[in-house]
């Protein structure tokens, strides 16, 4: 038996750009017995189902049709450095509770906004480490079958900020419990020089400590969105060719860029946005960050047209002046 879903519920307080569009319905689910019952009860009533978790990877661009499912599921356990965590725990609890176990690895991923359940699908990265490298199995439930389904890393096919669960799995699959595997010794990752920079007066720093300065990074340049709404990096950095650099390079000298794997140079796309002189833009109550060229915020009660105008305009300068079209980070949602 479960709790009859909630008709009409405004959907402001579930996502952390703070904007306001409808859930035809909502249930909040805090088992996998619920959460299957919850997805029986759609497809029983032929509703479509949206799956939320800490919603601060999500841009709602209108009403959502049908059954918005909040994952609330919890749990941490371990076993050795494996670690199984329910999909609706608060991201920075596991990495807190990894740390205290004696556990490193997600020290770099510290204070990134949202749910467990909410890091694969987006493949959650920062300071040089992606979830992708700790991930084991990702659990499901297959909305269509009911039936249970796991993933393991290869068949997740995470990329840069992306998976199967955001292109051909994309609203296919409930995530109940992500296993990750996590290491007892510690080897900092301190490539960025940001971070590298922050702990240079420190020759042997813990994962806690390194943890802790993330954390302050984090604060100094980013919106709390318990404060500023905000979803973080709202465009992916862009991958260009080198012969698209060198063009680039031939205007911007200090463009910076870092080298993939495949031959392509990253470029940073706040930096992109910022040389388009974009900082102050507004549309509504939707602006650029001031301390942050990629983060959009809103300032009061920006609407969904608001965030995903000020987005568009965004794009079209950036692929105008640099012949890159930027790709939206979060996922849209709604009608
Ligand atoms: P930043 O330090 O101002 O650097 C700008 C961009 O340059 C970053 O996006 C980063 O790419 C890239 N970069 C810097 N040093 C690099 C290096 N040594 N090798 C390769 N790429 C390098 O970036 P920021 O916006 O303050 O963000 C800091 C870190 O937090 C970044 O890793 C960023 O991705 C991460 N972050 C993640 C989320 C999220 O997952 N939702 C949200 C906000 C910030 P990468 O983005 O590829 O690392």
């Amino acid at each position: 038996m479960i709790p009859k879903p909630r008709q009409a519920v405004s959907l402001r307080a579930y996502n952390s750009l703070g904007l306001d569009a409808l859930a035809e319905y909502l249930l909040p689910v805090h088992s996998v017995t619920e959460a299957r019952s919850a997805l029986a009860l759609a497809k029983q009533q032929s509703w479509p189902v949206t799956m939320l978790g800490g919603g601060s990877n999500v841009v709602l661009t209108g009403n959502v049709s049908g059954l918005v499912i909040v994952n609330r599921l919890e749990g941490i356990t371990f076993e050795g450095a494996r670690v199984v965590a329910a999909a609706g725990e608060v991201w920075q609890t596991l990495v807190d509770r990894t740390l205290a176990q004696g556990l490193t690895g997600l020290e770099n991923l510290s204070l990134i906004p949202g749910s467990v359940g909410g890091a694969p699908i987006q493949n959650i990265g920062a300071y040089g480490v992606e979830l992708a490298q700790f991930v084991e199995t990702v659990n499901t439930i297959d909305c269509e079958s009911l039936e249970d389904v796991s993933f393991d890393r290869a068949a997740c096919q995470f990329g840069y900020r992306d998976s199967f669960f955001k292109r051909q799995g994309k609203g296919r699959y409930l995530i109940t419990s992500v296993e990750l595997r996590l290491e007892e010794t510690f080897s900092p990752r301190l490539d960025y020089a940001e971070l590298r920079h922050a702990l240079a007066d420190n020759k042997n720093p813990d994962p806690f400590e390194v943890s802790r300065t993330v954390c302050e990074i984090r604060r100094r340049k980013l919106p709390d969105p318990a404060v500023i709404g905000n979803v973080g990096s709202f465009f992916k950095n862009p991958v260009v060719a080198e012969a698209h650099l060198s063009k680039i390079q031939t205007q911007f000298p200090d463009l910076p860029y870092w080298p993939e794997p495949d031959g392509q140079f990253k470029l940073a796309a706040g930096w992109l946005i910022d040389q388009c002189g974009l900082r102050d833009s507004r549309v509504g109550d939707a602006g650029i960050y001031e301390h942050h060229a990629l983060v959009i915020v809103n300032l009061g009660d920006a609407t969904p047209r608001d965030v995903t105008t000020l987005a568009e305009n965004v794009v079209a300068v950036v692929s105008d002046r640099f012949d890159i079209l930027l790709e939206t980070e979060p996922v849209l949602m709604g009608g």
